[in-house]
């Protein structure tokens, strides 16, 4: 289980409207990429489904339980930030740890996970280093894996190869991509960068300006844009 139901959504901060009504529907294991410009409320919308930040109208649902009223623990969703937020002063092994032991987990289950997580992410050498012993890849891999021990039921990634040099945001892109065929859950991904968005998504939502301009798989918005933004922006001819 791992749908979303957002009913007309918006936010404001201060007079400022930031999202100006957003409605959308994510079925349980789809892979859905937010894309759109710099500025236009893609990481506020992550932060209101996540239930970090209220919105200032509308609900968010998940399996039909509105996200504002449940506690923090029993949403069944784990973040990924651009800028990875690993604990300096932990080794990987206590950062993907550290969330389940807070949680009450029973270490020997713990072991369990970190073990398998490590081993889909490549971690198993480096699982007694600290951040600033890893590279900018590993570290987001340490973050993807601290997400994947969570076992989340909804994964919510925020432009997560930002930071990244092209080639890893390739290898890093295809081991997102392998994540989600083997542990089939549902996944939103945010983006301004088209390329990722044509490759990953089962559904791509295109948003401007605080309102969703176009959603459709990848082939639906380049072969049918429905206005020039879209075609602007997903690069094919209108
Ligand atoms: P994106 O992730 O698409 O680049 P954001 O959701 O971060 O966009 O921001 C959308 C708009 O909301 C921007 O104009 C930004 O300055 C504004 N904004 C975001 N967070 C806050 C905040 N906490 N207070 C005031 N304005 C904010
Ligand atoms: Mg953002």
């Amino acid at each position: 289980m791992g749908s979303l139901k957002i009913e007309n959504v918006k936010k404001a901060f201060g007079p400022v409207e930031v999202l100006k009504g957003i409605d959308l529907q994510v079925n349980d294991g789809e892979f859905v990429v937010f894309v759109g410009p710099s500025g236009c409320g893609k990481s506020t919308l992550l932060r209101v489904i996540a239930g970090l930040e209220d919105s200032t109208s509308g609900r968010v649902l998940i399996d039909g339980a509105d996200v504002s009223v449940t506690p923090p623990a029993k949403r069944g969703i784990a973040m990924v930030f651009q800028t990875y937020a690993l604990y300096p002063h932990l080794t990987v092994k206590n950062n993907m740890a550290l969330g389940l032991k807070q949680a009450g987990t029973p270490a020997a289950e713990i072991e369990r996970r970190i073990k398998i997580a490590s081993a889909m992410l490549s971690l198993e050498p480096y699982l007694e280093r600290r951040p600033a012993e890893l590279s900018g890849g590993q570290r987001q891999r340490v973050a993807i894996g601290r997400a994947v021990v969570r076992e989340p039921k909804l994964f919510l990634f925020d432009e997560p190869l930002s930071n990244l040099d092209a080639a890893l945001r390739v290898n890093t892109r295809l081991e997102i991509a392998q994540l989600h065929r083997r542990l089939k859950a549902t996944m939103i991904y945010v983006t301004h960068d088209q390329v990722e968005a044509m490759t990953l998504a089962d559904k791509i939502v295109v948003l401007n300006a605080g309102r969703i301009e176009q959603i459709g798989s990848p082939m639906e918005l380049y072969n049918s844009p429905a206005n020039e933004f879209v075609a602007g922006f997903i690069g094919s001819p209108k």
